[in-house]
């Protein structure tokens, strides 16, 4: 049988950075909020276990959502559900919204959180692309204070983080500029319950009319494609200063299908996972040209 880590629940931020100024590289100590990824590694039988950890389901400095200044503040702790039923996330980030909507099923969603999804920095976690897609900043805070991290600077490796072993994300921040349109697919094995062979977010902002129409700011957020989660600075560029038409369509399915080097694995093969996500752009663009 497994031995239960030893566990301690703070009961203020200030105690749980003083919790986690023992954790090292080394020995590390684990923060697990809504354990729906801590649990799975308890046991030991997938990747090493957690040897100490540090509760966070009593800071609610790490709950909330909230407008500020321009952007969405989420406190790391918001779990899917809060995101689904939150006035706010579906007036301002509905890509988030959608994208929350299709992770695990009800339970998952009462319990998981965005922080937990930022900070397990899987190359599937679906929320990651929209968060690339739409500029998030990650603020994370320790003992030496409070920075923030562009979230395209946030996932630095394969499962590795720019989080220093003290650190916390207290919360993410997303801008939300007028006229920004931001979209969101999520390609699995089945509508629920299914980790992305494929994940897509895009987002732009409209300028002009009619056939002049172009899009500005864009950006497109890619997971399950990499050792992490990605944009695809190539694939944007085709699609900047361009309008939603067939040939920027099919420019843009190329340049993507060029651009990204996923791999096979058990869950899809590499070709499969070029071919869909340069389908699944293409579809976003007509959808969005309306033709
Ligand atoms: C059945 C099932 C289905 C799932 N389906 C999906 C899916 O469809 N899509 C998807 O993306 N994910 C899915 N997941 C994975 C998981 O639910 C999400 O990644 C979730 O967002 C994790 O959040 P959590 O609060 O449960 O994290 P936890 O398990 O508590 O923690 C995850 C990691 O983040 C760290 N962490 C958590 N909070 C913080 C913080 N504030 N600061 C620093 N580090 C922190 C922990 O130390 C740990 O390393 C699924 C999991 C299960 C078990």
């Amino acid at each position: 049988m497994p031995v239960e880590p030893p566990i301690e629940t703070p009961r203020s931020l200030v105690d749980a950075y003083a919790v986690l100024a023992g954790s090292t590289a080394d020995a590390q100590i684990t923060p697990i909020a809504g354990g729906t990824d801590v649990m799975v590694r308890i046991t030991g039988e997938i990747g090493e276990p957690p040897e100490r950890m540090v509760d966070l389901s009593r800071l609610e400095e790490l709950r909330g959502i909230s407008v500020d200044g321009g952007a969405v503040v989420l406190g790391a702790r918001t779990t899917y559900t809060d995101i689904r039923r939150s006035d706010v996330c579906r007036e301002h980030l509905p890509a988030l919204v959608e994208a929350a909507a299709t992770i695990g099923a009800a339970q998952i969603q009462n319990r998981g959180t965005l922080g937990g999804n930022v900070a397990n920095a899987s190359p599937a976690g679906d929320t990651l692309p929209v968060l690339l897609a739409l500029d998030a900043e990650i603020v994370v805070g320790g003992s030496r204070g409070e920075r923030v991290v562009p979230v395209a600077e946030f996932w630095v490796a394969y499962r590795r983080t720019a989080l220093a072993p003290d650190e916390l994300i207290l919360r993410i921040r997303i801008p939300v500029p007028g006229g920004r349109e931001a979209r969101f697919r999520k390609i699995g094995t089945r509508r629920a319950q299914a980790i992305s062979k494929v994940v897509l977010a895009l987002a732009w902002r409209e300028r002009g009319h009619g056939a002049d129409k172009v899009w500005r700011d864009v950006r497109l957020g890619l997971g399950s494609v990499a050792d992490r989660p990605i944009r695809a600075p190539a694939t944007e560029a085709v699609l900047e200063g361009a309008g939603p038409t067939p040939e920027t369509a099919d420019a843009a399915a190329e340049a993507l299908a060029a651009e990204i080097h996923p791999i096979d694995d058990v869950r899809s093969t590499a070709d499969y996972r070029r071919a869909v996500a340069a389908r699944a752009l293409h579809r976003m663009v007509r959808d969005a040209g309306g033709w």
